[in-house]
C-alpha cells in the first residue's frame, strides 16, 4: 500500500507478531523466493495472539498493510531480507459486506466480499513508481503512483530529488519506472443470493503482482481488500461521480458447489427420514411447480435432473459428465417457461437466461474490447460458465446467437470451453446441467414431423441432450376441464393448500445438497443387465444402417444414478434402471416413433430426417418437377402442389415443411406463391 506513512512503532509490533507466529512460513517462502512472494496471515490467529493489532488492522487497513510489509523486510531469512506481500485471509464477520450493500461509508475499509468472477482483462504492466524527466532541467524525478487509473505526474521538479524546484512539464520514462503486473476483474453477486429476477450487482477488483492470472471467469471467490474509488473520465473531462473498486489483498477460491448450503444435524435426521418415504419420487415431483397442472412425466424428469448422475474421470483423464441435460420443446403457452423458472428457483447455483443471452458474453464466453477493460481485451463469462457446478436454465434456446452455436457443443459434453484469442488463453469450466426450452419454428408442433425440422437448432446440438420432451397441445375434454379448474383455483386462492409444495423448497434444496455431497451410487449387476438389455433391444429394433447412439446409453446410466440418489442409496437397483428406461422409452416414442410406418425410427433423432420424410420429400419433389414441366413458364403454384399432395395423402403442414427443406437444400426455388425445381 503506497501512500501510507512509515510508522516505526507499528512496524515493530508487526515484526514481533510475525517473528513469533510466521517465522517458519517466511523461511519456507524464502526457499522459493521470488517465485513465491506472498505471506498469507490467518486473521483468527492474529486476533488470538494480538487482538489490538487485529483491531488496528481492521480500523486502519492501508496503514497497517503498508507497515506490516515494511516489517517483513526487517526479518532475516536464510537468503537475507526479502520483500513479501502481506495477505490476509479469514476476515471476521464485521468485514463481510454484500456486494449490494457497498456504500460510501465503506470506502477505505478492509472488506470481504463473496462473488462470482464475470470478467477478466489482460495482464497489464503498470508503474508503482513512475520515473519522469523534467523538460526544463532534465532531472529524473520519481513519483509514487497512488490509487488511480491515470498516470500521476510530479507536481513540481522536486529539489530533494536533485531537481530544479520549478513547476515543469514532465516526460514519463517507462524503462526507469518500477512496474508491476496488474489485472482487473469484475465480480458479481452469487445468483443464489438474488431474490427472483433481480439483476446481479457487479464491482471491479484490482489484482496486482502474483494475484494476477490466478482466477478465471466462472470461479467463485471471496475477495479481501480495501474499498477505493476510481475516477471516471469522459473524453478529457473527469466525471463528478466515481466508481467503487476493491484493491484486492487476498483471494480465496471457493471450490465446492453445495458448500453454501449448510446441512445441520437436525436436517440430516429429517433428510434420512424422508429418503425412506415410499412416496419420495412423487413427493419430490409434486414439489416442482405445484401451480402447474399435470405434466407429471416432465416434472419427474426435472426432479431427476436436479439430482443428476455421478461424474467420472477415466484413467486416461477423460471427463464423463454426470449432469443430465434436458430439452423441453413444444407448443407455446404450455408452461415450459414456468417449469424452467421453478427449477431455477429450486436449484442452487443456477442461472436463468434467454437463449439470446442477457449479456455480451452470451451462453458460453467471449473475448471483447469493452468499457470495463478500458479498451483492453476482456474475457467475459457467459451463462454456462457462470453456472459451473450448478444449472443453466435457458429459455428459448432456439433464439441463441450464432456465435454460441459452435462453442456450446464442447461446453455441454466436455464441460469446458477453451478460449484463445487476442493473447488471452483460458480454459473455462462449464460443469453444469442444462435445462432448455425451445419453441417450434412454425408456431405449432407437428408430431408427425421430425423435431429437427421444427426447431431452429442444429441436430448436433439437439443430440447433446440426454432427454428431449415434446409437450404437445391436444384438446382433451376431461383433461381440459381439470386443468381449467386447477388454473382457476390457483388464480382465485393463490394461498390454497393444493398449491403448496409437498416439500418446501428450502428443505428440498438441503435434501438435494445432501444427496449431491454424500451419495455416489454404483450400478448393481441387475441394473446393469437391465440397461444393457434395453439398449441392445432398441438397437435391434432399429434399421440396419441406423443405430441409437451410445449417448442414450449414457443417459440411461445417468438417469438411473439420479434415481438412486433420490432415495439416498449407494446402489443403483433394478427399479432405478427401470425408472431411467421409462424416460428414455417415453422420449424415444415421442420423438422417434414414426407414426406413419409404425416403426421406431431412431435415425430421425440422430440425423434429423426419417425415412418416410425422405420419402415424402421425394414425392413432393417429383410433384413439383412434373408440374413445372407441364406449365408454360416453368413455375408452379403452391395450391397445385397441395392439390396433388392431398391425393397422395400428405397434409398441408407436411407439404410446407418439405418445401422449406427442399428450398434449403437448393432443390427448389420460390418466388412469391410460385415454385420451380432447380436442375
Ligand atoms: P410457454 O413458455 O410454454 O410458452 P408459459 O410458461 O409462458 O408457456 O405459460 C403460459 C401461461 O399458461 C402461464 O401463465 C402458465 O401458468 C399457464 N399454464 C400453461 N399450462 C399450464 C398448466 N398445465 N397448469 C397451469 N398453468 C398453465
Ligand atoms: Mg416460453
Amino acid at each position: 500500500m503506497q501512500g501510507s506513512p512509515l510508522d516505526e512503532s507499528l512496524v515493530q509490533q508487526w515484526k514481533l507478531f510475525l517473528e513469533d507466529y510466521y517465522k517458519k512460513d517466511i523461511e519456507t517462502i524464502a526457499l522459493s523466493y521470488p517465485n513465491n512472494r506472498s505471506l498469507i496471515i490467518d486473521y483468527d490467529k492474529l486476533d488470538k495472539a494480538c487482538p489490538n493489532l487485529a483491531n488496528n488492522l481492521v480500523s486502519n487497513p492501508s496503514n497497517n498493510l503498508f507497515n506490516a510489509e515494511e516489517a517483513i523486510k526487517d526479518i532475516d531469512t536464510a537468503i537475507g531480507n526479502i520483500e513479501l506481500h502481506f495477505r490476509i485471509e479469514n476476515l471476521p464477520d464485521i468485514c463481510k459486506v454484500n456486494l449490494r450493500d457497498i456504500r460510501v461509508e465503506h470506502v477505505g475499509n478492509l472488506i470481504s466480499v463473496d462473488g462470482l468472477v464475470k470478467k477478466r482483462t489482460e495482464i497489464l504492466p503498470e508503474p508503482v513508481i513512475g520515473a519522469f524527466k523534467c523538460q526544463k532541467c532534465g532531472a529524473m524525478i520519481n513519483e509514487e503512483q497512488t490509487f488511480s487509473e491515470f498516470l500521476q505526474e510530479p507536481s513540481e521538479c522536486y529539489e530533494n530529488q536533485g531537481g530544479c524546484g520549478r513547476a515543469s512539464t514532465f516526460k514519463f520514462i517507462e524503462n526507469k519506472s518500477i512496474l508491476i503486473d496488474t489485472q482487473r476483474i469484475q465480480i458479481q453477486e452469487h445468483p443464489e443470493g438474488l431474490r427472483g429476477g433481480a439483476r446481479p450487482k457487479k464491482i471491479t477488483v484490482l489484482l496486482e503482482d502474483d494475484l494476477v492470472d490466478c482466477i478465471c471467469p466462472g470461479d467463485r471467490v471471496c475477495i479481501n481488500g480495501i474499498l477505493n474509488l476510481i475516477q471516471r473520465k469522459k473524453g478529457s473531462h473527469t466525471l463528478k461521480s466515481s466508481m467503487y473498486v476493491i484493491d484486492a489483498c487476498n483471494i480465496e477460491l471457493k471450490e465446492h458447489s453445495y458448500e453454501e448450503i449448510e446441512v445441520f444435524e437436525e436436517d440430516r435426521k429429517k433428510i434420512l427420514e424422508l429418503s425412506k418415504d415410499p412416496d419420495i419420487y412423487s413427493k419430490i415431483r409434486n414439489s416442482i411447480a405445484p401451480a402447474i397442472y399435470g405434466l407429471d412425466v416432465e416434472k419427474e424428469l426435472l426432479s431427476f435432473q436436479l439430482f443428476g448422475g455421478v461424474p467420472k474421470t477415466t484413467s486416461d483423464r477423460t471427463h464423463i459428465r454426470g449432469d443430465i441435460h434436458v430439452l423441453l420443446i413444444g407448443d407455446p403457452g404450455l408452461a415450459k417457461s414456468q417449469l424452467l423458472h421453478n427449477v431455477f428457483r429450486i436449484t442452487p447455483r443456477s442461472i436463468l437466461c434467454m437463449g439470446r443471452g442477457s449479456s455480451g458474453a452470451g451462453l458460453t464466453a467471449s473475448v471483447v474490447k469493452d468499457d470495463f477493460g478500458d479498451g483492453q481485451w476482456t474475457l467475459d463469462a457467459g451463462v454456462l460458465v457462470l453456472a459451473d457446478m450448478g444449472m443453466a436454465c435457458i429459455d428459448e434456446l432456439d433464439k441463441m446467437r450464432d456465435s454460441d452455436r459452435d462453442a456450446i457443443h464442447p461446453a455441454m459434453e466436455q464441460q469446458e470451453i477453451y478460449i484463445s484469442k487476442a493473447g488471452i488463453n483460458a480454459t473455462l469450466k462449464t460443469r453444469c446441467a442444462v435445462l432448455a426450452t425451445a419453441n417450434p419454428k412454425l408456431g405449432r408442433f407437428d408430431e408427425y414431423g421430425s423435431i429437427h425440422e421444427q426447431i431452429n437448432l442444429p441436430s448436433t446440438l439437439i443430440s447433446r441432450f440426454d432427454v428431449i420432451l415434446p409437450i404437445i397441445d391436444k384438446p382433451d375434454t376431461d383433461l381440459d376441464s381439470c386443468m381449467a379448474n386447477h388454473i382457476l383455483s390457483v388464480h382465485c386462492n393463490p394461498n390454497d393448500d393444493n398449491i403448496v409444495p409437498a416439500i418446501n423448497p428450502e428443505f428440498l434444496r438441503k435434501y438435494i445438497a445432501y444427496a449431491k455431497q454424500n451419495i455416489k451410487p454404483v450400478l448393481t449387476d441387475e441394473a446393469e443387465r437391465e440397461i444393457h438389455n434395453f439398449y441392445v433391444k432398441i438397437r435391434n429394433m432399429s434399421h440396419k444402417s441406423i443405430t441409437i447412439t451410445p449417448r442414450q446409453l449414457e443417459a440411461l446410466i445417468r438417469l438411473s444414478e439420479a434415481s438412486a440418489k433420490i432415495r439416498l442409496s449407494d446402489k443403483v437397483s433394478f427399479d432405478d434402471a427401470k425408472r431411467a428406461i421409462f424416460f428414455i422409452d417415453y422420449y424415444l416414442k415421442k420423438v422417434g416413433f414414426d407414426f406413419e410406418t409404425g416403426i421406431l425410427d431412431y435415425d430421425r433423432i440422430a440425423t434429423g430426417r426419417s425415412h418416410s420424410q425422405q420419402e415424402r420429400m421425394r414425392i413432393i419433389n417429383s410433384i413439383v418437377t412434373r408440374l413445372c414441366s407441364e406449365s408454360l413458364d416453368g413455375w408452379t403454384k403452391f395450391d397445385d402442389i397441395m392439390h396433388e399432395a392431398e391425393i397422395k395423402g400428405i397434409n398441408e403442414s407436411i407439404v410446407e415443411i418439405s418445401l422449406e427443406r427442399l428450398k434449403k437444400e437448393n432443390m427448389v426455388e420460390q418466388r412469391g406463391e410460385k415454385y420451380k425445381v432447380i436442375i
